[in-house]
């Protein structure tokens, strides 16, 4: 799961660029992060 860092959407593994606002999207988040994500 990647998190985009412009909108906060989360986007699959395999997509680069953002399908809410186009941004490009970095690394994957970790496995924690993803937990983390969740909770927010
Ligand atoms: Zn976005």
């Amino acid at each position: 799961m990647k998190k985009c860092s412009q909108c906060g959407s989360f986007n699959e593994n395999d997509v680069i660029y953002c399908t809410e606002c186009k941004n490009k999207l970095g690394s994957p988040l970790t496995k924690e992060e993803e937990i983390q994500a969740m909770q927010e």
